[in-house]
């Protein structure tokens, strides 16, 4: 079973030297014999300190400048992916490294190369875009997780763009804002970025610091720097301690702030908790290995429009346009389709279909397709039946004479639930319907209808693949549909997707 309590942590060394020299970076300098001697002796101490820890999950190397190009970076990456409970290693790059050859120190100190994950960052100043497209193609052939990315300079948009296009669907690559360009992005260049990088508005929206929603502020991610003080990422200069000395890892680790005011890089913002689209950067959103979803399967109440309101927010609708450019994104709720529709009219436009009425109904708008998942004749004369016998106001939902929910309103509704568990053993195994009590709200379906079989059918008939597919729900009608997939977001008032 996976360890949900496993850290992350971030590693900077002493390096600050590079074999490229960028115009704007302090670190295109080379390098000299002694840094890299400190440098190498740092490193091994940090790696001890990791082997003695049983509750580090992934180590993030994130150097001042180019670590790759040294193969003791590679034989320490090695040694910590052999660590059973360690589950990633990675380190920033720009690439430069010979693929071959370093794979193969890696291999020889014995690494894992599945563990192994590369932020690779393309500089059109430094390397032709070919040269890098290969380096990418050689880490593909030799089954190595990476990412790609770049600074979204609006004067390299073109290269940039033609790296993607070149690059194979299957690598994700993101573009940062540029810093120091000193106006706002035109929505030109905003869109042609967006077309490279699909969670690139993100990073353009100004996220407040907030300690009670960061890893590192809570124990979960640790930024070490070379002398072993932590600070609570990159950006924050809020010395925590120093895992040489004192420093207990044991969380809580409970700060007020962290001293800053926003998480103003994903560097820092990846270790947000209450960010929904982090979902799509899996376990450890540090390596930066993005997917982008096939589909969206969305609940309504609670999750897609807050508690105590009528319509979904405004800033909901603006991001499910973005999402519809990428995904289908369909309903999965309780609602029957015409309720559902009138509360979510705002993203009709956007929406390829969903499962209704909890599975009863499931639909494919473009398809004009519809299943229903019908209660039968007979169980459905009882019901109605029992549920008049309580005085409860029953309202049934069917098409084409097949009765696929019925709910109940009405007082005492939680007794007549009893009732009908009772009465209709609906715990047992071969019981024939679903009954579901939410607020006011009595919904009867039958067994085989819930979200997740109407959602799988959605799936199978579209070849959505399972770790593809993002869900979002809040209740206990979610649980399975969430369970399922790996990128699901268990939310309440969902702000953003
Ligand atoms: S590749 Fe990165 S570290 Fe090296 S000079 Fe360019 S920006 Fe600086
Ligand atoms: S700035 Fe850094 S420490 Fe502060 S909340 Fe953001 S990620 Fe956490």
């Amino acid at each position: 079973m996976e360890n949900k309590s496993l850290k992350q942590i971030f590693y900077r060394g002493l390096i600050k030297s590079c074999n490229y020299s960028c115009a704007y970076c302090p670190f295109s300098k080379h390098v000299s014999k002694r840094e890299l001697e400190a440098d190498a002796v740092e490193l091994v101490r940090f790696v001890h300190f990791v082997e003695q820890r049983t509750d580090v999950g992934a180590v993030q190397i994130v150097p001042y400048g180019e670590a790759l190009i040294h193969e003791y970076y590679w034989e320490a990456m090695a040694v910590l992916s052999k660590l059973p409970q360690l589950e990633l290693v990675g380190c920033q790059t720009n690439l430069s490294f010979p693929v071959e050859h370093m794979l193969k120190v890696f291999q020889q100190a014995g690494g894992c190369r599945e563990k192994l994950r590369l932020w690779c960052t393309f500089h059109p100043t430094m390397v032709s875009g070919e040269c890098f497209l290969n380096q990418c193609k050689l880490l593909e052939k030799e089954q190595v997780g990476f990412c790609v990315g770049s600074v979204g300079v609006p004067e390299q948009r073109e290269r940039l763009t033609q790296l993607r296009e070149k690059l194979s669907k299957a690598v994700y690559m993101w573009v940062n804002p540029m810093d120091g360009l000193g106006r706002p992005y035109t929505e030109a260049e905003i869109a042609d970025f967006v077309k490279i990088d699909a969670f690139f508005p993100y990073l353009l929206k100004h996220t407040k610091a907030q300690a009670a929603q960061c890893k590192g502020c809570q124990g979960k991610a640790l930024f070490v720097h070379s002398n072993g003080d932590v600070t609570p990422c990159n950006i924050s200069r809020k010395r925590l301690g120093n895992i040489y000395q004192s420093y207990d890892l044991e969380p809580p680790l409970e700060i007020k702030g962290c001293g800053q005011r926003e998480c103003s890089c994903y560097l820092a913002y990846s270790n947000r908790m209450d960010m929904p689209e982090m979902v799509c950067y899996g376990k450890y959103p540090a390596f930066r290995v993005a997917t982008v979803p096939q589909a969206m399967f969305l609940d309504v109440d609670g999750t897609l429009i807050k508690e105590g309101c009528e319509s979904i927010d405004e800033q909901v609708v603006k991001q499910l346009a973005h999402w519809s450019q990428y995904a289908g994104i369909y309903l999965a709720t309780s609602l029957p389709l015409v309720h559902a529709l009138k509360k979510c009219h705002a993203i009709k436009p956007f929406l390829s279909g969903g499962v209704f009425a909890n599975g009863g109904m499931v639909c494919l708008f473009q398809e004009k397709k519809t299943w229903i998942t019908s209660i039968e004749q007979e169980v459905v004369q009882t019901v109605l039946q029992l549920l008049r016998a309580h005085s409860v106001k029953v309202r049934i939902y069917e098409q084409d004479g097949k009765v696929y929910k019925i709910t109940g309103t009405g007082r005492k509704l939680s007794q007549t639930y009893d009732v009908l568990r009772e009465k209709l053993a609906v715990n047992a195994d071969n019981a024939k319907l679903t009954l579901v009590l939410e607020g006011k709200y009595l919904e009867i379906t039958g067994r085989e209808a819930n979200k997740l079989t109407g959602v799988q059918r959605i799936c199978e008939y579209y070849g959505y693949e399972k770790d593809k597919v993002l869900a979002a729900g809040d209740s206990e009608n979610d649980k399975d549909m969430l369970d399922f997939f790996p990128m699901s977001v268990l939310r309440r008032n969902i702000e953003a997707i």
